[in-house]
């Protein structure tokens, strides 16, 4: 698959504004700052496809993007600002546990981690409940040029030990928006994703 034509359709305040839930769709999501907005511009080959909001706290929304028809990347509000009110983050968690159970166009998750701080809280809260519904999950440690290759690739490996509590759905890869490190791994992956 192609990602390069992918197109920005439209941004939606809360799930149920979200596209209807026909066709095929991937979900990106991650703590603020992980690399998801530069991992969507760097899989698409676009400068600006994907912006970070960079004010703390302010209400985010959740991109939707189209490869092609009928194909889409869900860009989800990044997580983790401490600002952010705890009954706001509970409404959000909420809200996103049950577009992982419902959504029914949902092929996978993308969970993309700062591979110098990887499973966070919120992180792994996620991994439970996309697994915990049958939904495949790509876990994507990003920033990889930031490490040594020999660190990396211990990381690499503890990080795969890791996933394995959360059964056999979870993939993880290392990437590098930087360098390109990983991109050819997570095409085919989201390819067959979306292909399915
Ligand atoms: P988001 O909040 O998850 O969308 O994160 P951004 O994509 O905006 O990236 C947050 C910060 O990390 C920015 O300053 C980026 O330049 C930096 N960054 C993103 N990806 C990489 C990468 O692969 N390598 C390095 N070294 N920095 C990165």
């Amino acid at each position: 698959l192609n990602f390069q034509p992918t197109k920005f359709i439209t941004s939606a305040a809360n799930i149920r504004q979200l596209p209807d839930d026909a066709g095929v769709e991937i979900a990106f999501a991650g703590r603020s700052n992980a690399g998801k907005s530069s991992a969507l511009n760097t899989i698409t080959r676009q400068k600006a496809l994907a912006r970070t909001s960079k004010t703390p706290g302010r209400t985010q929304l959740i991109n939707v993007f189209e490869v092609t028809e009928g194909k889409r990347l869900i860009d989800l509000p990044g997580y983790g600002y401490a600002k952010v009110p705890l009954a706001v983050k509970e409404k959000w968690n909420l809200a996103l546990s049950e577009y992982l159970q419902k959504r029914q166009s949902l092929r996978g998750l993308v969970l993309l981690m700062d591979i110098r701080h990887p499973y966070r809280d919120t992180d792994q809260d996620l991994l439970h409940w996309a697994t915990d519904c049958g939904i495949p999950v790509l876990v994507l440690l990003t920033k990889a040029d930031k490490l040594k290759p020999s660190q990396r690739k211990s990381t690499l490996l503890q990080a795969r030990e890791a996933a394995l509590v959360f059964g056999d759905g979870v993939q993880v890869e290392m990437f590098s928006s930087h360098n390109k490190l990983g991109l050819p791994q997570v095409e085919v992956i989201l390819s067959n994703w979306l292909n399915t």
